[in-house]
């Protein structure tokens, strides 16, 4: 039978991350199974969007390390391939328009904590929101915050970048084989059984995303993320929306839109162009002069308070989980693979994850993260 060290379930965002950064911490045989194609689940229908503009100082500190890796990324994945997937990080900003009296107090609290730690988001005005987005109309905006070190990129040339660095340094990924079933005996696992047949190993990675609570009842662990369907819309057409128009996101709504190539792209919290269009004329009227070339769905892996589920099962030994960022997991997963790297060569962690544990379900301490978009 195959054997490797580490056996991840599922080729997304935080599956080709993890992957990596076993091999930084000298952990190389390792299986990389992914049912489709890498980055086939909701990684590649994300608007790609990288924040540090959380309300949660873990989120804060997730997006700071890994804005580390997108930054970096030339030389973090050149020092392992010859060709590296070109990610188009776009570092134009995040602007998050806000229209209560009740926002702006909770983005003002969230702005001392971000800029505590670092983070160069400010305050604008209506009037200087509308100066950086000429289109808006900002009839009820009452104030907006903005960072510039927030931005968009191309998620699935994150996964391929990932995933290439890794394989070169002797990662096996297998695409197309859906991993079927977990042995384990008395707490410990022994093997998981793939349809390209058994691989042994003791320790495993779920990294299913919005499929992670099949995948954790393969092994009877209890993983509370559901699967929600979001939809995103492309125009080929920019209706004179600039080149380095932030990431604009009008936090009542939940509509935000960013440019895509030489046109634009644009979702909402509902899932029907009727319903979005409603909130994306009244904010970005332009948008409706735009002709809607395509559309695609994938889910928000959510877990009940909204902030990412990260740990070990307290049952089953060395099955470690990473899933339920609900809408924020493709700009957390290098953190994220690194913290699970570092768990499972038992090294000490760059950043203490306890708070994302499941077991706080159960203790009844939700950990809500508010800037859910
Ligand atoms: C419209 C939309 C917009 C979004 N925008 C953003 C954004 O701007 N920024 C952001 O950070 N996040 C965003 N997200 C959320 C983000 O896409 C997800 O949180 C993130 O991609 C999760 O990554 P993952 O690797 O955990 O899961 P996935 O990318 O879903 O990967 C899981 C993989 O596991 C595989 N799998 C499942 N079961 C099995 C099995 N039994 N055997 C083998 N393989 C299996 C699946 O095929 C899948 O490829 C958005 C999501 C959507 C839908």
């Amino acid at each position: 039978m195959e054997s490797a060290d580490v056996v991840i379930i599922g080729g997304g965002a935080v599956g080709a991350a993890t992957a990596f950064s076993l091999t930084q911490a000298g952990v190389t045989d390792v299986v990389l199974v992914e049912r489709g194609q890498l980055a086939s689940g909701s990684t590649a229908k994300s608007a790609g969007g990288a924040r540090l503009q959380f309300a949660d100082e873990l989120n804060i500190r997730v997006g700071l390390r890994s804005l580390r890796d997108f930054e970096g990324w030339a030389e973090l994945i050149g020092a392992h391939v010859e060709f590296v997937p070109d990610i188009a990080f776009h570092q134009v900003g995040y602007l998050f328009l806000l229209s209560t009296e009740e926002q702006l107090a909770t983005f003002r609290t969230a702005l001392a904590l971000q800029q505590s730690l670092g983070v160069p988001s400010r305050e604008l005005t209506a009037a200087e929101a509308g100066a950086m987005v000429p289109q808006l109309d900002l009839d009820g905006i009452i104030g907006a915050t903005f960072c510039p070190r927030d931005g968009h990129m191309s998620p699935e040339a994150v996964v391929q970048g990932y995933a290439a660095a890794a394989a070169a340094q002797g990662v096996r990924v297998r695409q197309g084989c859906e991993v079927t079933g977990i042995r384990a005996e008395g707490g410990r696992i022994h093997a998981v059984e793939t349809a390209g047949g058994p691989i042994a190993t003791d320790t495993v990675v779920c990294a299913a995303g919005a499929w992670s609570h099949d995948v954790g009842a393969l092994v009877g662990v209890d993983i509370p993320v559901t699967g929600e369907p979001h939809w995103m819309f492309f125009s080929p057409e920019n209706g004179g929306l600039a080149d380095d128009l932030p990431l604009t996101i009008d936090f009542s709504t939940g509509f935000y839109a960013h440019r895509e190539g030489p046109g634009v792209v644009f979702g909402g919290r509902e899932q029907t162009i009727e319903e979005i269009a409603e909130h994306a004329l009244r904010r970005l009227p332009v948008i409706g002069e735009l002709p809607i070339q395509s559309e695609w769905w994938g889910y928000y892996d959510n877990s009940p308070d909204h902030n990412a589920i990260v740990g070990e099962a307290d049952d089953v030994a060395r099955f470690f989980f990473a899933t339920g960022f609900s809408g924020h997991g493709f700009q957390q997963a290098p953190a994220i693979g690194e913290h699970l790297a570092e768990r499972i060569t038992r090294r000490p962690l760059s950043i203490e994850m306890d708070a994302f544990s499941v077991g706080r379900f159960a203790r009844g301490e939700h950990r809500t993260e508010r800037f859910v978009v």
